[in-house]
């Protein structure tokens, strides 16, 4: 996937930096020619690797670190908002009812997405209905009946008619019902004038609220082109980068994005309905800093959970997810880490958790040594119902009433009240990263 060594050459070279409290110029210098190799291979453009680089070498340099942050924090730090900067946002899609307009090369994955993008809103709750318009390319119907049926959403084609623009209308009266309507385009293999005129004919007659690109991960340079393309004949409210699972790039769908002011709305990551993912810049950029291994954890956890046995029955990771974490969700994770090995492993292995994203927080935060674990167990053992739910309400005299019941110290029941919100802040970043494998994980690890 796209700059995908990135985290591990990048680590290798800030790792460097331990320990020092100030950054020279040659070492800001050696993180930016890790950046720009990346970038480039990666295929994105030149001079935005260019300005990038600039911009992290200027602000490393005279931005004043805040008290207490390391040299290779300071830089991490500069260098992942530089990295959400270059991807943008992500497309502004309300989960509320909706005409989205594919428009796309032939080959680039419209039809797949189409199916793909009815099969999440479905998800969201919403009903979508796929309307397949493209007559051109022979295959194109069939592909998205099969596909809108795996997905169990509504489909309009007409394999019959071909006059495209026919079908849209058609199409859109035979699925009002539905909330979200997705329209798939034909494409060409390139960017022929019929094409162009054909869009813009089915553009007038849908009135969209949403186009949206389909680019190739694998496109390279030629991404730009044809997303000005598209942008000056109808308008892209955002793109869909498809076939990202692959050896893909996805360095020149970045550049075309980012040359048009347009924005990411969805990644494509396999050929079956499911695999897609809404585009989320900081969840993106943390996996990039640090993937991990999430087969290799998702196996560790389920052993772990095997050992672990019985769980507190009332607990579900999804509310966990979704909600406040809470210091009973701590004690279970505790739990279910502590028979996985030592947590800054595990920890290495969550993506978005792995190496860069782990050296953002404090040096101690991940400490938790199972001595450690042990005592915040008793610890929690003395803390009421009430104050296990909502760890924010323990002031000071309560610390002291745990700390006695407990025969600890006050201080370590403070540092498991700070290890809590640690962790409820790392929470937090997972509720950031989509629906996908995350939240698969958590599941499992709840068991
Ligand atoms: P269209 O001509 O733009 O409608 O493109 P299709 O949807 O037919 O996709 C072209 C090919 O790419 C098909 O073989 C799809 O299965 C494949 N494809 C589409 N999206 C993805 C993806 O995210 N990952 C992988 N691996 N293949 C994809």
């Amino acid at each position: 996937m796209v700059l995908d060594d990135l985290g591990s050459s990048l680590r290798g070279t800030l790792d460097k930096l331990r320990g020092q409290s100030r950054i020279s110029e040659e070492d800001v210098d050696e993180v930016v020619k890790e950046i720009q190799r990346s970038l480039l291979q990666a295929d994105v453009d030149v001079s935005l690797v260019m300005d990038l680089s600039d911009s992290i070498k200027e602000r490393a340099l005279e931005e004043e670190p805040p008290g207490g942050t390391t040299a290779r924090d300071h830089v991490l730090r500069i260098v992942y908002e530089e990295l959400v900067g270059l991807v943008g946002d992500s497309t502004n899609l309300p989960l509320e009812e909706q005409t989205i307009m594919l428009a796309g090369l032939q080959g680039s994955g419209k039809t797949t997405s189409a199916a793909k993008m009815a099969w999440w809103f479905s998800k969201k709750g919403l009903r979508p209905a796929v309307i397949q318009t493209d007559t051109f390319r022979p295959g194109a119907y069939d592909q998205a009946k099969q596909m809108t049926e795996r997905a169990e959403v509504d489909f309009y084609g007409d394999p019959d008619e071909d006059d495209p623009v026919k079908i849209a209308r058609d199409g859109l009266e035979a699925t009002s019902d539905a909330d979200v309507q997705i329209v798939d385009t034909a494409g060409r293999h390139a960017l022929e004038d019929d094409l162009i005129d054909e869009i813009e004919d089915i553009e007038a007659e849908v009135q969209p609220d949403r186009s949206l690109l389909v680019l190739d991960a694998a496109i390279g340079q030629g991404a730009k082109d044809q997303a000005r393309q598209f942008e000056d004949s109808v308008g892209i409210d955002g793109v869909v980068i498809s076939k990202l699972d692959g050896t893909a790039k996805g360095g020149g769908a970045l550049t075309a994005v980012n040359e048009t002011g347009s924005t990411i709305a969805f990644l494509g990551t396999g050929e079956t309905v499911q695999d897609i993912e809404r585009f989320e810049p900081d969840g993106f950029i943390s996996r990039l800093l640090g993937m991990g291994d999430l087969k290799q954890l998702t196996e560790r956890v389920e052993r772990a959970m095997e050992e672990t046995g019985d769980e507190e029955e009332d607990w579900d990771p999804e509310d966990m997810l979704k909600g406040e974490f809470t210091l009973k969700d701590m004690r279970q994770q505790m739990n279910a880490l502590n028979n996985m090995g030592p947590l800054s492993q595990v920890m290495d292995m969550i993506p978005g958790m792995g190496g860069g994203m782990m050296d953002q927080l404090p040096d101690d935060a991940m400490d938790v040594t199972q001595d450690r674990m042990r005592q915040f167990e008793v610890v929690m053992d003395s803390m009421t119902e009430e104050e296990l739910e909502n760890p924010r309400s323990v002031g000071a005299s309560q610390i002291r009433r745990v700390a006695k019941g407990a025969g600890v110290s006050e201080e370590t029941v403070r540092e498991l009240l700070e290890q809590h919100k640690m962790m409820a802040r790392t929470m937090k970043q997972f509720q950031g990263m989509g629906d996908g494998d995350m939240q698969r994980m958590m599941k499992k690890m709840g068991g």
